[in-house]
Parts: structure tokens; C-alpha cells; sequence
């Protein structure tokens, strides 16, 4: 009678506009080392096989962007330049957490930590022992994880910009 409920208004909105200031300070804070926009899948693909060069092992990658935004995609054309998978055999390591990709020099380890959530879990997984001089470790969800915020050499992100757009910045 005495009308509704106060809305939640003002802790939707700061939910809302949190992570654009987090953005901010983190691109900030962050220089750009390359950004390409892609238009389909395959130009995500080949800009992965550019990335030789820069993700010589030993590295540990964070690739970061929301679920479908490209992120296994991407790995098809890292895993498969540098000879260690054909980019048909790079698939979601959603469930079994880790794949292991090994070629003639580098050994490419895809994960996805999304189903993680303590430091216990991830001790679990024992990811130092996969780091090695012949290694690139290219980690999904692994922003999660202060201390893989902390070893990572290189942070990708991809944001979908429409159903086939997609931006990909690489940031130290
Ligand atoms: P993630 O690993 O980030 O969850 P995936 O790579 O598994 O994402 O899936 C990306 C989805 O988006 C795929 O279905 C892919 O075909 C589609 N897609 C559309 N446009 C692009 C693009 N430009 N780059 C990468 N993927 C794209
Ligand atoms: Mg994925």
C-alpha cells in the first residue's frame, strides 16, 4: 500500500559500470603490442599463425574474452604454425582441462580454467610442471588466478564485436 519496494537500481548500475572502470585502468596500465580486428573464424586463425615470432617459448599466454568470443579459435592457428596440431584437432579443453599439443620443437599446452575456482584447485593441476624451455602455455580463464596474472608474459584478449567481428589486443 505504502508502494514498491525501493528498486535495486543503484546496485545494478554499479555492477554495471564497475568493470568498465577496471577496463580502463587495466588498458591504461597495459601497452598494446598488436591489435588486429578479424572478420570471421579463418582471419582469427591466420592472425594466430602470425604469432610465432612473438610467443617463441618459453611463454605463458593468458587468453582472455567471453565464452564464443574466439579464444580456442585463436590457439588453432598458434597450435598449428607452430607444427605441434592441425588446426581440425585443437578443440576445447573444457572438460579435461588441459590439452597437450606437442610438435617437432614446441610443445603447446591449451588450458581452460574455467571450471576452476580455489588456488587449491589449480595447484592441482601442477601447471609448473608443463613450463619448460620448449613450452608455450596459452591459458584460458586463467585471470582468475592472481599468480598467473603475476608469471603471465603476455595477455591476448578477444572481444566480439558482433556475431563474426572480433578484436584482439595483446598486451604485456
Ligand atoms: P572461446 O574459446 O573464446 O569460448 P571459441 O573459439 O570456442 O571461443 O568459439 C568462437 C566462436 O565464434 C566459434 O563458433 C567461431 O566460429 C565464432 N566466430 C565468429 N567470428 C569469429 C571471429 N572473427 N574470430 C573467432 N571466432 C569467430
Ligand atoms: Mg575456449
Amino acid at each position: 500500500m505504502w508502494g514498491r519496494p525501493p528498486r535495486p537500481s543503484s546496485e545494478h548500475r554499479e555492477r554495471r559500470t564497475r568493470p568498465a572502470i577496471l577496463n580502463a585502468v587495466n588498458s591504461a596500465a597495459k601497452p598494446i603490442i598488436r591489435e588486429l580486428t578479424t572478420h570471421s573464424p579463418e582471419e582469427t586463425i591466420a592472425f594466430g599463425r602470425t604469432l610465432t615470432d612473438l610467443l617463441a617459448p618459453p611463454k605463458l599466454v593468458l587468453l582472455r574474452g567471453d565464452l564464443g568470443a574466439g579464444k580456442t579459435t585463436l590457439v588453432k592457428g598458434i597450435a598449428s604454425a607452430f607444427e605441434a596440431a592441425l588446426e581440425e584437432d585443437v578443440t576445447s579443453p573444457t572438460f579435461t582441462l588441459i590439452h597437450e599439443y606437442r610438435g617437432p620443437r614446441v610443445n603447446v599446452f591449451h588450458i581452460d580454467l574455467y571450471r576452476l575456482d580455489t588456488p587449491r584447485e589449480l595447484d592441482t593441476l601442477a601447471l609448473d610442471d608443463l613450463r619448460s624451455d620448449n613450452s608455450i602455455l596459452l591459458i584460458e580463464w586463467g585471470e582468475k588466478f592472481l599468480r598467473l596474472v603475476h608469471d603471465r608474459d603476455f595477455e591476448i584478449s578477444l572481444d566480439r564485436v558482433d556475431e563474426t567481428t572480433r578484436q584482439i589486443r595483446i598486451t604485456k
